[in-house]
């Protein structure tokens, strides 16, 4: 395969100032700032987020309002958290949007977000709902205060929250509603994003009842635009920030690696 890679003005981060920080769900905040190249972005698209002298991380865009685009971050680790605490005002770096997002296609659609995997759905069901028959959002999570877009997502479609511990929406996991909703028919379309175990279940699924699928990976990287190789699937080689995050369940079907192992920092493959 032939590696292609772009290397645009775009490609160097620019600073852009906080408008507004808000906490969505018990860990996780929303950062929202003006910037005209990220608001062009599409659902699924990403950008590299940089705190200078700290890292540099991959984030979905979560939505878009005329120039102001939006984040929603999860704090996990050292970048994450220092998100999680900027104020409106203070300034952070950002290149992109990068990578292929999601195909939107007209019919029915079922979206399934695991944890802040649910980050990219908002936009995409905001973007289906003026194109889609029926858009139906199963949001998941181990509990009731992690559930995120609850409110803004029942502004485009029907949501089912479901939690681990039962403390919101149903008991059982994501997982287990996307099979019901599955093979109770009635969709043409599933989009997944979160935990890779989930959504290696759910694209199977989608393949043996005939719905077309699309997943949003993630793996360790440091380019974002192809070059590092950090982030390449076996053994197509495909690369998640260029070729992907989004794939499809039939680029899916040929990925050994989906559902089973990622890499670590140092490249080395590990199980998930
Ligand atoms: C395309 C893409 C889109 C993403 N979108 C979002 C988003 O919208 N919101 C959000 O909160 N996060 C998102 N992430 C994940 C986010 O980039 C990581 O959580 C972040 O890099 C962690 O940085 P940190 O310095 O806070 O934590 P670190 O100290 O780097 O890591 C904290 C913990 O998270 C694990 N971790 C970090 N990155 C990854 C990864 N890529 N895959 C698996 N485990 C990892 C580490 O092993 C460690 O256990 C996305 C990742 C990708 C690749």
């Amino acid at each position: 395969m032939t590696l292609t890679f772009r290397r645009r003005p775009l490609d160097r981060p620019r600073p852009v100032k906080i408008l507004r920080v808000e906490r969505e769900c018990k860990s996780v905040w929303s950062i929202e700032f003006e910037d005209e190249h990220v608001a062009s972005a599409s659902p699924g698209q990403f950008i590299m987020a940089y705190l200078p002298g700290l890292d540099e991380i991959p984030l979905s865009v979560s939505d878009v309002e005329g120039s102001v685009a939006k984040i929603a971050v999860k704090a996990v680790g050292d970048c994450t958290r220092a998100l999680c605490g900027k104020k409106a005002g203070e300034a952070i770096g950002v290149r992109g949007p990068y990578g292929k997002g999601f195909e939107l296609f007209e019919g029915s659609a079922l979206l399934v977000g695991g944890g802040v995997g649910a980050a990219p759905l908002l936009f995409l069901a905001r973007m289906l709902s003026a194109k889609c028959s029926k858009v139906k959002a199963i949001i998941g999570a181990p509990t009731g205060d992690e559930l995120l877009f609850l409110d803004a997502l029942s502004k485009h479609c029907v949501v089912l929250p479901v939690t681990e511990d039962g403390s919101a929406g149903e008991k059982g996991s994501a997982c287990d509603l996307a099979e019901r909703e599955i093979a109770g028919g009635g969709f043409d379309h599933a989009y997944v994003c979160g935990p890779e175990p989930m959504m290696a279940k759910i694209v199977k699924l989608c393949a043996s009842k005939n719905v077309h699928v699309q997943a949003s990976l993630e793996r360790w990287f440091k380019c974002a635009v192809g070059l590092c190789g950090s982030c390449v699937l076996d053994k197509l080689g495909l690369r998640v920030c260029a070729d992907g995050p989004v794939f499809s369940g039939d680029q899916l079907a040929k990925v050994d690696d989906f559902g089973r192992f990622c890499r670590s920092r140092s490249g080395s493959k590990v199980a998930l």
